[in-house]
């Protein structure tokens, strides 16, 4: 196969992984720091290129680890037909707004929403959606930050002040007031859409948040849910004419899936694919992106993902589990920080549980809160 060159917006773990499922496939990672706007290699961090419009000229496709990108940046992507997914896309996972749009429009269940820029508009969301709710801004809120819980009447005027200065610190801003969904679990499914509609879905895995951030991940075998999610995915994929993996989070209300989310990359509660299925969704989403023949997503064996998060050492006991795979992003350490995580194989369920009790017993509690609950 012919070396291609990605050049990837963002530059953090996601593309990171993407070159290390790169290269075996002779595909080059470039990462675009949008912060610094440098050219960066993902895996050294060091700059390798000057300026944008020539690694935009150097690359045979352009795709993006994250979605809260300025929209100039995705212009000038855009404008040079190589961006995979499009931007319509990426603006759909960065702005709640147009997210629950696109939803509606898909015709897929997600929670009762209205949106909020004025004090008159917030009184008309709480007849409307009712209490108790959960309030989002639309841009720039990520791992449960930027989020209100309305529980009773008594907290609107502390939380409409809140609210408010949001509105007010960002153009453009807004807050989706959404009912509250009494979901007895998260899942999530992770897929690939090829441009000529080719598309495969990996299991769908539990996941346990913390504090709003991703803790654990299971893959799962549950065909019922499974085909829901399946067809939920379809109608998103395709009302997007979506390039790339997709990943959509979903609420579990005792078995009726209704979408929280979706990120228009590679996701976390998709990591757990690199050892426990043949081709993880990194490798996919190069080979959407690159138009390649999608890989086998089935699960090969059961198999969960465990974050590490604020650490950058671990117990070299870790190395005497077997079927325990670190994953490091080479980040400086930062307290409550994603630097790496653990995926853990096995033959069986049972195993599998024996092993996360085995790891949990020499990871310290406050650090592995999720994987102590087991
Ligand atoms: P999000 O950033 O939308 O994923 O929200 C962060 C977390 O808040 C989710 O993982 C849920 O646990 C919770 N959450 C978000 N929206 C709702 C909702 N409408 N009802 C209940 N819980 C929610």
């Amino acid at each position: 196969m012919v070396n291609q060159q990605v050049l990837v917006l963002g530059a953090g773990q996601l593309a990171r992984m993407m070159s290390l499922a790169g290269a075996p496939l002779n595909i080059d990672i470039a990462a675009f720091d949008v912060d610094s706007e440098k050219i960066i290699h993902p895996l050294t961090q060091h700059v390798i290129g000057h300026g944008l419009n020539n690694a935009i000229a150097q690359a045979n496709v352009i795709t993006a680890e994250f979605e809260h990108i300025p929209h100039s940046i995705l212009e000038v992507c855009e404008r040079s037909g190589k961006l995979q997914p499009s931007t319509q896309a990426i603006k759909a996972g960065g702005d709640r707004r147009i997210e629950k749009q696109l939803l509606d429009d898909a015709n897929v269940a997600n929670a009762k929403y209205t949106i909020i820029t004025n004090r008159s508009e917030f009184d008309a969301a709480i007849a409307y959606v009712g209490v108790p709710m959960v309030l989002k801004t639309a841009l720039g809120g990520y791992d449960g930050k930027g989020q209100w819980r309305l529980k009773q009447l008594e907290q609107v005027e502390s939380i409409w002040q809140e609210m408010e200065q949001s509105l007010l610190n960002t153009p453009h801003q807004a807050i989706v007031a959404e009912e509250f969904v009494p979901f007895g679990r998260e899942v999530s499914l992770i897929g690939a859409r090829r441009a000529n509609g080719d598309i495969v879905v990996y299991p769908l895995a539990e996941n346990i948040h913390v504090d709003g951030v991703l803790s654990l991940s299971t893959a799962i075998n549950e065909p019922e849910l499974q085909e829901q999610a399946k067809k939920m995915f379809i109608a998103i994929a395709d009302k997007l004419n979506y390039v790339g993996v997709l990943a959509i989070e979903f609420f579990d209300v005792e078995g009726l899936l209704l979408v929280n989310e979706i990120a228009p990359r590679v996701h976390n509660s998709g990591h757990w694919t690199q050892q426990g299925a043949e081709v993880c969704q990194f490798e996919n989403h190069l080979r959407a992106v690159c138009n390649l023949p999608l890989g086998d997503t089935r699960l090969i064996r059961p198999t969960a993902m465990v974050n590490i998060l604020g650490l950058d050492t671990l117990p070299e006991a870790i190395f005497d589990i077997p079927n325990c795979h670190t994953h490091w992003y080479g980040k400086e350490k930062r307290s409550g920080r994603k630097m790496g995580h653990i995926n853990i194989c096995a033959d069986s369920s049972e195993q599998l549980n024996d092993t996360l009790k085995k790891l949990a017993s020499i990871l310290p509690v406050a650090d592995f809160p999720a994987l102590h609950k087991h």
